[in-house]
């Protein structure tokens, strides 16, 4: 079977292992004689698949026992409204949300809650072109706001949080969907962390959810019964159907980041990746990444070519190399390399000695 690597932003590779198993099992899920996309939700096999599933995410996360793990849909962007519907509730209204801006996603996720709150953007990297995360010491917070929001990882700027940070009693709201499970966090600084599942988990479809305890109950009335994250976890995620076989591959997911180390040993891999490719970026001025060493996001590498008139032929022949979705967003221009956990160390030295033979070819 043919593979290649894939740097895709999202949907993104998912492990080759995960990607097998799933395979062997796809007509018959352990001798039950029925594939997982077929079976009851309630049933017992599934109700097995989705509790090990959350007990597995609990553990590769150390999540403490007072956050609630919820399996939901709508994906990061339908959390964008289901956050300020869930917490701004017991707020004199309008409330206000401080948000940190730090690129593309962040700006998604201010739009939203304009709908809903009065936003203060606490603080901002958009004059210097989103290119890195304003240090905490520069924020301008409002000492009552239901919550602040931060992105850990801006996708498409290739920008990543390197500090949690404090912020009081407030709520801290956290978009992960791109770097969730890549680097051990110290998930009781956070009140809620939310992600989609295609970047580093599995199939899209699935939003994972992870909520302390005393943040349900919050919801304004007119939230959707399906989005208030107290009736789903009433109903251990199954308030409504919930997809299933993205559960079940995420779950496979788990099971390989467990036998392989958990998320330390992620952690430890994608140290080594970013640092391949972010050497070399850093010792020719054939390609370029401006974001400052301390922001350089370990998942998403955005590059540019110096003569942008070659971005054709270094898609074109990269393709021929086996190493697809390397073309940065529309937005952004240029170049991307998307190396979530299931991207290989391999991956990586293919994609840098690729770069180096085109530098030479080219330059
Ligand atoms: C991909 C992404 C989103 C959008 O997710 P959807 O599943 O398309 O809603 C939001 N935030 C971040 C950080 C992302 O990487």
């Amino acid at each position: 079977m043919k593979r290649v690597y894939n740097f895709s932003p999202g949907p993104a590779a998912i492990a080759q292992e995960v990607i097998q198993q799933a395979a062997d099992e796809m007509t018959n899920w352990r001798g039950c004689g029925l594939s997982v996309m077929e079976m009851s939700h309630r049933g017992r096999e599934f109700t097995e698949i989705l509790a090990t599933a959350k007990n597995d995410l609990r553990e590769l996360m150390a999540i403490p026992d007072n956050y609630k793990i919820l399996f939901m849909q709508g994906g990061a962007i339908a959390e964008n409204a289901i956050i300020p519907l869930n917490l701004i509730g017991k707020k004199s209204q309008p409330a206000t949300i401080d948000f940190v801006n730090t690129g593309h996603w962040s700006v998604k996720s201010i739009e939203e809650a304009h709908k809903y709150a009065k936003v203060n953007i606490a603080a901002s990297s958009e004059d210097s072109g989103f290119n890195h995360v304003p240090a905490r010491d520069t924020w301008m917070l409002t000492p009552d706001a239901a919550y602040v929001h931060i992105c850990t990882n801006e996708t498409i700027g290739g920008v990543e949080f390197d500090f949690t940070p404090d912020v009081g009693n407030v709520p801290l709201v956290a978009d992960m969907s791109s770097n969730i499970l890549s680097r051990e966090i110290d998930v009781s600084k956070y009140a809620v962390i939310y992600a989609g599942a295609q970047k580093n988990i599995g199939p899209a479809g699935l939003t994972i959810v992870i909520v302390r305890d005393d943040m349900l109950g919050h919801a304004l009335p007119i939230c959707p019964s399906a989005f208030d994250w107290k009736m789903v976890d009433e109903h251990d995620s199954m308030f409504n159907t919930p997809p299933t076989y993205p559960i079940y591959i995420a779950g496979l997911t788990f099971q390989w980041m467990k036998r392989h180390g958990g998320v330390a040993a992620m952690e430890k891999n994608n140290i080594a990746k970013a640092k391949l490719i972010y050497d070399y970026l850093n010792s020719t001025d054939f390609y370029i990444n401006k974001v400052p060493a301390a922001n350089r996001s370990r998942m998403n590498v955005p590059f540019f070519l110096k003569d942008e008139s070659l971005n054709g032929k270094f898609i074109a022949e990269a393709e021929q190399n086996d190493l697809v979705q390397l073309k940065g967003h529309s937005s952004a221009g240029g170049m991307r390399a998307s190396i979530y956990n299931a991207m290989p160390i391999e991956g990586v030295q293919a994609l840098v000695a690729f770069m180096k033979d085109f530098e030479k070819k080219y330059a």
